[in-house]
């Protein structure tokens, strides 16, 4: 008792990066080469890597310093007039909307599917009916991939550029053969974690290459463009990705196959738990149609009604469990963004966030952990149970 005291908190996350020990070859390497930034050769490695993954060619991947910066390129090389209306689901993380934002264009908000949580192009047709729209970018919610070959369909009809976020889907959202662009995260919380980081994947000819020279501030590096090496061709940021974080996102990519099938089988043992404990009363994000989400890095329960998840909330705290409404609230109400955004009707979005909850989900979860998250989700329900005549003849 003395050793486990009970009354630490359960944290929501926790983070598995590679040990100091694995990291340092790869620091060795680096050091030996005295490249520590700008497409050094542990940068190309990755890329070569996860382009080799991913199965595209090694142009068409390019590492950046993180996913937001890497939409915001995207966004820039996309070449949009200045204001262009980019359809985005109202149910994301907000740095969905502040790349649009940052790139000088409007986000406008839509729904998703009431059971995977996202954007489709059947939605994205409806929202195209609703209001001008000039590109799209749809989230891959939790990490649940998108079906590409319908996106390639629909960008193919509707001549917009399609961009997916895939900040929390590597492993999990591929092309698997189909046209598309794709940006991944590798933060510290997400499936392959480098610290800081993310990765650019585009068919789109061109599209990578120029991602790359805007995250090296716009400098043409390329001798065969034409242009003057070393000349600001284009007005871009600083968003390379460095030595360091190639070098934990080398690490990481040694234990990702081992460590993606631990958390999917972790992620099914407790949504079988819960359900359980919760008589069946708890709904998950249901697989989309892209597939199976195979590296999941966070557990979102939706309860039955609002009042539940305040009250499971409310059990949470007092149990010493971190809780977090994940992409809540919707962006129309963060204030920063309410004046900026166009708004179409969203009533899956606004009702997934009046039930929605993430609850602590972590390779080498204790026992004694899952136990007191599963006694607290039960506790909601044998109340529910309680007073269920009352509800029953109000
Ligand atoms: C994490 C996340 C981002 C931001 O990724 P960074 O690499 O931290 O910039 C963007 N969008 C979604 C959906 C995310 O989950």
């Amino acid at each position: 008792m003395a050793t486990a005291p009970a009354t630490d908190w359960v944290p929501l996350l926790r983070p598995e990066l590679p040990s100091p020990q694995t990291l340092l070859p790869w620091l060795e390497r680096m050091h030996a080469a005295r490249h520590y930034s700008n497409f050094g050769p542990l940068v190309q490695s990755l890329e070569q890597e996860l382009a080799a993954r991913l199965e595209v060619d090694a142009q068409q991947v390019t590492t950046v310093a993180n996913a937001t910066l890497g939409l915001e390129l995207v966004l820039q090389a996309l070449d949009l007039p200045a204001g262009s209306r980019v359809l985005v689901p109202a149910f994301t993380f907000v740095a969905t909307a502040t790349a649009i934002l940052r790139a000088g264009h409007v986000p406008v908000l839509t729904d998703v599917d009431a059971d995977h949580w996202m954007l489709t192009p059947e939605l994205a047709r409806q929202a195209c009916a609703q209001a001008p729209i000039d590109a799209v970018l749809p989230v891959a919610a939790f990490g649940m991939p998108h079906d590409m070959a319908a996106w390639q369909r629909f960008e193919q009809e509707s001549g917009l550029p399609v961009v997916i976020d895939a900040a929390a889907a590597f492993g999990s959202q591929r092309l698997n053969g189909a046209r598309g662009t794709l940006v991944f995260s590798l933060h510290t919380t997400k499936s392959l974690p480098a610290g800081e980081g993310g990765l650019v994947v585009s068919t789109r000819p061109g599209l990578a290459s120029r991602v790359r020279q805007l995250s090296n501030f716009g400098i043409n590096l390329a001798p065969d463009s034409g242009l003057p090496v070393g000349a600001l061709t284009m007005c871009g940021s600083n968003a390379k990705m460095s030595e360091y974080h190639a070098a934990l996102g080398l690490a990481s990519l040694q234990a990702w196959d081992r460590q993606a099938v631990q958390r999917q089988a972790l992620m099914a043992d407790c949504m079988s738990q819960l359900s359980h404990v919760s008589r069946n009363q708890l709904r998950w994000q249901v697989q989309g149609p892209g597939g199976a989400l195979l590296a999941p890095t966070s557990l979102c329960v939706r309860l039955p009604d609002e009042a539940a998840r305040a009250q499971l909330e409310q059990a949470c705290q007092q149990a010493r469990i971190t809780t977090r409404r994940w992409y809540q609230p919707l962006l129309q109400h963060m204030p920063a963004l309410q004046q900026r955004c166009h708004v179409l009707p969203t009533p899956n979005a606004t009702a997934l966030a009046q039930t929605l909850l993430g609850l602590p989900f972590f390779l080498g979860m204790a026992r004694e952990q899952r136990l007191r998250v599963e006694e607290a989700v039960g506790s909601v329900f044998a109340s529910q149970l309680a007073a269920s005549g009352v509800a029953c003849s109000a």
